[in-house]
């Protein structure tokens, strides 16, 4: 540990945003990701929006729900509720 620089903070998925993440993304692309596989981002306050319309213009599964950086989640399984038909 402290050789080769810093583990970076939890900082924004969008692209050259450096913002702290306020928001996680989770979400799921069924085309590829089979079974219970799920991706997560993180975004800004600025962010959230355009990150999560950018998947949900793809009809992917999303979930945005607030990102606690305390917990540190974000690389815990996620999972998602079952269908019920
Ligand atoms: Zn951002």
């Amino acid at each position: 540990m402290g050789i080769g620089g810093e583990i970076p903070v939890d900082s924004c998925s969008r692209a050259g945003c450096t913002v702290s993440a306020q928001w996680r993304i989770e979400w799921r692309n069924p085309k590829i990701h089979t079974g219970e596989r799920i991706k997560t981002w993180l975004a800004c306050a600025e962010h959230v929006d355009y990150l999560s319309a950018f998947l949900h213009a793809r009809s992917f599964p999303v979930r945005v729900v607030a990102y606690d950086p305390q917990q540190s989640e974000k690389t815990e399984p996620v999972s998602m509720p079952e269908h019920h038909a």
